[in-house]
């Protein structure tokens, strides 16, 4: 069980909470959301709307754990006490939509198909939609569904290796050029690339959402999927569900009978910018001009604690021009569902966040995942002249040439 009390209430998270920043109130800090948790976890308060609406109100976005001197493993603590206290009551068209659709890439390209021709085709019809099926229909961005990547992709030249893709839900459905970018990246490298067809979801929104017991059976399944033998690395193209896998050893107990082999599995997991940083990539031959900015991704800065392999590797392409970026690291407000599920919050996240790209005057706004690229690139989308959103994979993509 996790202990509540490594909380020393200095405060110092307060600061980094973007939900704090908006509301002020102590209930959406770090700090508060702690004090609520040991009280229902210690003294079996009954868990009711009032109670849990702060927790609710949480990105996730673990901003709190790198400001934190006395390390509260806060990520785990806030899955715990959904899993045991927090049954997701009221939520039942939720739960449907995660467990049917949203963790199935194919059925989530064709179900958002009637949004993206909304979006393109009958705006006029958009507007009304309820509420949250407008805000998904705002998010959903209009790229193609592409057909699924072999299971194995050869390498080009001399092969140096294999690396497996976790291909992802949403990225996969919404974003699969950017998977598509890794391939031609990686072979073009001289690695092979492993598409296992059996690969499940990750589990993170699950765990997020506090149904551990199907993080798990996902987990497994993904075990089962990735032969580890001769695998440079399990490279994956989205913080969020690379941060759930990194953290697979404690969705079991420590005794576990499978912990050694979780913990192998766990070991190989890399998000795509930390193996273009650890491999000797190919030539980028070609320039891309302008200037671009990045945004750290939450479960990548925070979740993983990558900050530096994205930039370390962007830096490296010819022409282009690096402007830092203000609150880089402060969530957008996209944080999985949360854009949907607390539409207001979301909201506002999203317009500090597009006010501190716009200070940046850059033409390219880069980022490594696809709730980020979801929720700035709705945003963006309504601003004329805005830059153009793209994965950290595809700037190197570019750079290496058609
Ligand atoms: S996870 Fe993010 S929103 Fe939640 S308490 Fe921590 S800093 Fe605040
Ligand atoms: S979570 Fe960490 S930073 Fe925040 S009040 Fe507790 S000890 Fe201090």
């Amino acid at each position: 069980m996790i202990d509540t009390r490594a909380c020393i209430h200095c405060g110092l998270c307060l600061p980094a909470c973007p939900t704090y920043a908006l509301t002020g109130s102590e209930v959406d800090s770090p700090r508060g959301r702690i004090y609520l948790m040991r009280h229902l976890l210690e003294e079996g308060l009954a868990p009711d709307p009032a109670l849990s609406a702060p927790l609710d109100r949480c990105l996730g976005c673990r901003a709190c754990e790198t400001a934190c001197p006395s390390a509260v493993p806060y990520g785990r603590l806030l899955e715990h006490v959904r899993s045991e206290l927090l049954p997701p009551q009221g939520k039942r068209g939720w739960k449907f939509l995660l467990d049917h659709v949203l963790t199935h890439p194919r059925r989530l390209q064709l179900a958002i198909l009637p949004l993206a021709w909304l979006r393109r085709g009958a705006p006029f019809l958009e507007a009304h939609l309820p509420r949250g099926l407008r805000r998904l229909a705002e998010l959903t961005p209009s790229a193609p569904a592409l057909p699924p990547l072999p299971a194995r992709i050869p390498a080009q030249g001399p092969r140096k290796g294999a690396i497996a893709l976790l291909t992802g839900c949403a990225m996969e459905a919404l974003f699969g050029e950017v998977n598509r970018a890794t391939v031609r990246v990686l072979t073009r490298s001289g690695y092979d690339v492993l598409v296992p067809p059996a690969q499940a979801c990750c589990g993170a929104l699950h765990a997020h959402d506090g149904d551990t017991k199907q993080a798990r059976a996902l987990m497994l399944r993904n075990i089962d999927a990735f032969a580890l033998d001769d695998l440079l690395a399990i490279a994956v193209t989205s913080a969020g569900c690379g941060a759930a896998m990194k953290d697979y050893p404690h969705l079991l107990p420590p005794d576990h009978p499978d912990q050694a082999r979780v913990a192998a599995f766990a070991a190989k997991v890399k998000d795509v910018s930390e193996v273009l940083a650890m491999i000797d990539l190919a030539p980028m031959t070609r320039e891309v001009p302008g200037t671009a900015t990045y945004h750290d991704a939450c479960h990548l800065a925070h979740g993983q604690k990558v900050r530096r392999e994205p930039r370390d590797v962007l830096k490296r392409v010819p022409g282009l021009t690096w402007i830092d970026l203000p609150e880089s690291d402060v969530c957008c407000g996209g944080a999985g569902s949360y854009a949907l599920l607390q539409p207001d919050l979301s909201k506002e996240l999203l317009e500090r966040k597009l006010s501190m790209i716009a200070r940046t005057g850059a033409q390219t706004i880069v980022m490594g995942n696809p709730s980020c690229l979801m929720q700035i690139g709705s945003g963006l989308s309504r601003l004329p002249g805005s830059p153009e959103p793209l994965h950290t994979v595809q700037v190197i993509d570019r750079a290496m040439g058609p």
